[in-house]
């Protein structure tokens, strides 16, 4: 079967339809950009009215109001009153009288009336003491052809004014979806292979295309919609699992199989603790990446705090055994200084030459750190945004860390990849965007997930606190700081420009400094205005427990590590979005101690801000958080950006599909394990509707 000769039909005009006619076609063309038979029918209803059953009028509940009853027509009349006039009509079943009303465009309704004949009737049914009535009624005289079609879900699809306006309604849409499934010459091909649909259930394509807009019964519609879902995923799918597969196969990476003196004596002298189950897991993935011959390419996600600069620092430790250097890129100057502190720190007695590069170091220290790193004389460069500049050449960098690399853009990590040919890179985050969306935006790289956090820790105990219980929450704090423990109050920030927002951090400042009094308390200020040099002292005061408060902006979310803090306090917490939250409770509950998080609001919530909070309250998994982030604002919104390549589907839901969306995966994986390059007859069509489909002849150049 040819996939392409049987389009022919499917490409026709929808101006050949009856009923569309040249100004509805032009109409229905500009709103919904539906030209041909095979867009009248890729144009999914977005939900069902139920009419695949008759009731009887006493059935009617109030729950579900809408209802559909067959009955005779047994009186009718038009009534005046004040208000003007209305009609009134009395159906009658075997169960029961209701009451239909028209209290506008009666006339065409009150014409076609006939007493004691039989209708089919549908509509709202209200009831007011016991007195069933519908007003403005679906209502069509029942003739015994209506049992040969059958009754049936009638589609509903979404529509603009406009188009109302023109007379272009559900029904005309669902008319001419009829009028095309009804074509003798229609034929909607099948491009999924029965090895594929048969053992997972799925319909064909062509019962789909029908059922997606005239099901029967809701379990034909959600067969349909599972089948159409599936197949969004699964193009998509076969797309990414073929580009891994291929970059397994060809793209040589820098073979790494030593673990040498580097790592084995950082391992048994210099790691304080022991590693969780979930670090070693992924350090065991890692290795057997780098052992391979093929490039590895891994997103590690871990929540905040489950140690994953651990993990990084011993990646690091592979490449210098074997004889490569590698690189570690933070979103903030702030991180990567960090980073340098404590993996500097770690290393200071092993032969491992760490160097830092950021937009700060000074023009000396840069020339001296471009000639080391050309030398090989660096073994490990910590930096920021600074790593990226053309003019910085590794000697030969085998492994490129990113962490929070969602912070980057696209151009960003690939500048970085480009330092070096194919070296071996690995991604961290600890947003965890849902696995959902993290297997179709990166369904390219290997995911590794640490999904355990170090034993010692406690859960943080998070509550939500009005303004009004400020002295309270503020008290709270006194007792802390008397334990030795030290507190974060973080401000929103949003534009680092905004005036508003700092003196908003300001005012909370001096506040904070009217309940905290020197000497005995000291208090620390961070944000993005300030010069570097300050930042990095503040940072450190609060670090080494000179202060006991850290008051900032969001310029300390990410990464930053102060296992004494035990309190993170979140000014108009109501602004935040979830991440952002989940980030900065993140900085506490790094030590062994029992650690909170309030946050603090004073305004009226509304409801996005009231779920988030509650989440929050509820639960410290960042998965979890992550999918309500997900359903609150959409996949687009979630990942920042559109330049992630986030596809548009119509049905599939990123938030909630996650079953689908692993079954799809797991099926194209499945296939080219079987037939790599789509030689199989029974792949044909496949091949070909891959090529069909795609922008940039990724199919074409492969087959
Ligand atoms: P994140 O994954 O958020 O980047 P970090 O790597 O900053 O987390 O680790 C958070 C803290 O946990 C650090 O102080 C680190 O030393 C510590 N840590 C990491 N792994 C372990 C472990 N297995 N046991 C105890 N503490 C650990
Ligand atoms: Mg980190």
């Amino acid at each position: 079967m040819q996939y392409q000769s049987l389009n022919h039909f499917l490409n026709s005009n929808i101006e050949y339809l009856k009923g569309v006619g040249p100004q509805k076609a032009e109409v229905i063309k500009s709103e919904l950009g539906l030209f041909t038979f095979k867009d009248v029918l890729q144009y999914y209803p977005t939900r069902y009215v139920d009419k695949s059953k008759v009731s009887l009028i006493k059935e009617f509940s109030e729950e579900s109001p809408n209802i559909q009853i067959r009955g005779i027509l047994l009186d009718f009349q038009l009534q005046t009153s004040k208000n003007g006039k209305r009609l009134s009509a009395v159906i009658k079943d075997s169960s029961g009288i209701i009451n239909l009303v028209w209290f506008k465009n009666y006339q065409y309704v009150i014409k076609n009336l006939k007493l004691q004949h039989v209708y089919t009737v549908y509509g709202k049914v209200t009831n007011f003491n016991g007195t069933l009535s519908i007003s403005h009624p679906e209502i069509k005289l029942y003739t015994p052809e209506d049992d040969k079609l059958g009754l049936k879900m009638e589609p509903v699809y979404p529509l603009t004014e406009k188009l109302k306006s023109r007379y272009v309604d559900s029904k005309l849409i669902g008319n001419m979806v009829v009028q095309i499934v009804t074509n003798p010459q229609f034929v909607w091909p099948e491009f999924i292979p029965d090895t594929i649909t048969y053992p997972i259930k799925l319909i064909s394509a062509q019962q789909a295309i029908k059922w997606i807009h005239y099901p029967r019964t809701e379990h034909e519609a959600s067969d349909a919609i599972r089948r159409i879902k599936f197949e969004e995923m699964f193009v998509l799918a076969m797309r990414s699992e073929k580009n891994k597969a291929l970059r397994k196969q060809t793209q040589q990476g820098i073979k790494m199989p030593k673990v040498g003196d580097n790592f084995n004596q950082f391992y048994k002298e210099h790691l304080t603790f022991e590693l969780t189950n979930a670090q070693k897991r992924v350090i065991k993935e890692i290795k057997e990446d780098l052992a391979h011959g093929s490039q590895m390419n891994r997103l590690l996600q871990g929540d905040v705090g489950s140690g994953k600069t651990i993990v990084a620092l011993l990646c690091m430790l592979l490449a210098k055994d074997n004889g490569h250097q590698s690189c570690l890129m933070a979103p903030t100057e702030i991180l990567a200084f960090q980073h340098y502190i404590t993996i500097s720190d770690l290393l200071k007695e092993l032969p491992v030459n760490v160097r830092l590069l950021t937009g700060s170091t000074t023009a000396k220290e840069r020339r001296e750190i471009l000639a080391l790193l050309k030398e090989h004389q660096i073994d490990i460069l910590i930096g920021t945004h600074a790593l990226i500049e053309d003019d910085v050449a590794f000697h030969s960098m085998g492994l490129a860390i990113i962490d929070e690399q969602h912070r980057f853009g696209v151009a960003q990590r690939a500048k970085l990849w480009k330092k070096s040919i194919n070296p071996h890179i690995l991604v961290m985050t600890a947003t965890p965007i849902p696995r959902t969306l993290a297997m179709t935006v990166h369904g390219e790289l290997d995911v590794s997930i640490i999904d355990e956090l170090p034993k010692d820790r406690k859960p943080i105990r998070t509550l939500h606190k009005d303004e009004s219980l400020r002295y309270e929450v503020m008290s709270f704090v006194k007792t802390q700081i008397d334990k030795g423990r030290q507190i974060y109050i973080v401000y929103p920030l949003i534009e680092e420009s905004s005036k508003l927002d700092l003196n908003d951090l300001m005012n909370g400042y001096d506040e904070v400094n009217s309940y905290f009094p020197v000497p005995k308390y000291q208090i620390s200020l961070l944000h993005g205005k300030m010069k570097q040099d300050v930042k990095e002292l503040e940072m450190n005061r609060f670090k080494n427990g000179i202060t006991q408060i850290m008051v900032s902006t969001t310029v300390i979310e990410v990464g930053v590590n102060v296992p004494n803090a035990s309190v993170m306090i979140i000014e108009n917490a109501n602004r935040f979005g979830l991440s952002q939250l989940h980030q900065l409770r993140g900085r506490v509950g790094r030590g062994s101690e029992q650690s909170y998080c309030i946050l603090m609001t004073k305004d009226e919530l509304n409801y996005p801000s009231k779920k988030r909070i509650n989440t929050m309250c509820k639960t410290n998994d960042g998965f979890i958080i992550s999918q309500v982030d997900l359903e609150l604002r959409g996949p687009g919104d979630v990942l920042g950006t559109r330049q992630s390549g986030l596809p548009d589907f119509k049905l599939l839901d990123l938030g909630k599909d996650t079953e689908i969306i692993d079954l799809a995966k797991r099926a194209a994986a499945y296939l080219l394990k079987l037939d790599f390059d789509l030689k199989d007859q029974n792949h044909k069509p496949l091949l070909q509707y891959l090529i069909q489909h795609q922008s940039d002849h990724f199919w074409s150049q492969i087959s």
